[in-house]
């Protein structure tokens, strides 16, 4: 019989390779055999749920100044979420605070303005 790895005629008896000392009957493949790398599992979620139309109002609203709508709407998205099992819960909660954010906002600019129409300086009734 002949080696597999390096074509050389040994005795049929031996069980190395003469040669080159590969073991007789394995292929020298074998040795540099690729290793089966586990196959990554792109698996994305292939639920095709709607999203929640209140989450995505409730996200969007507070970049429009409407925190005052983008709370309750964002709320109510992530209710939905949970109820019905919609996407969007993420930006429901995102439009939460957002819209909180953008309240906060529209207060301090609302008492800043305020402030700013009843003139920056101080009024001599704060200090009695
Ligand atoms: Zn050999």
């Amino acid at each position: 019989m002949y080696c597999s790895n390096c074509g050389a005629q040994i005795d049929d008896h031996s069980k190395f390779c003469d040669l080159c000392g590969a073991p007789v009957g394995v292929k020298a493949d074998s040795q540099i055999s690729s290793v089966t790398q586990p196959e990554i599992s792109n698996k994305v979620d292939q639920e095709k749920k709607p999203f929640s139309g209140f989450c995505i109002a409730g996200f969007i609203l507070p970049f429009l100044f409407f925190g005052a709508i983008g709370l309750p709407l964002s709320i109510l998205g992530v209710v939905d979420c949970n109820k019905n099992g919609k996407r969007g819960k993420g930006l429901g909660i995102a439009g939460i605070i957002f819209s909180i954010l953008n309240i906060l906002e529209t207060i301090i600019g609302v008492v800043f303005l305020y402030l700013l129409a009843m003139g920056m300086n101080p009024s001599p009734a704060l200090y009695g």
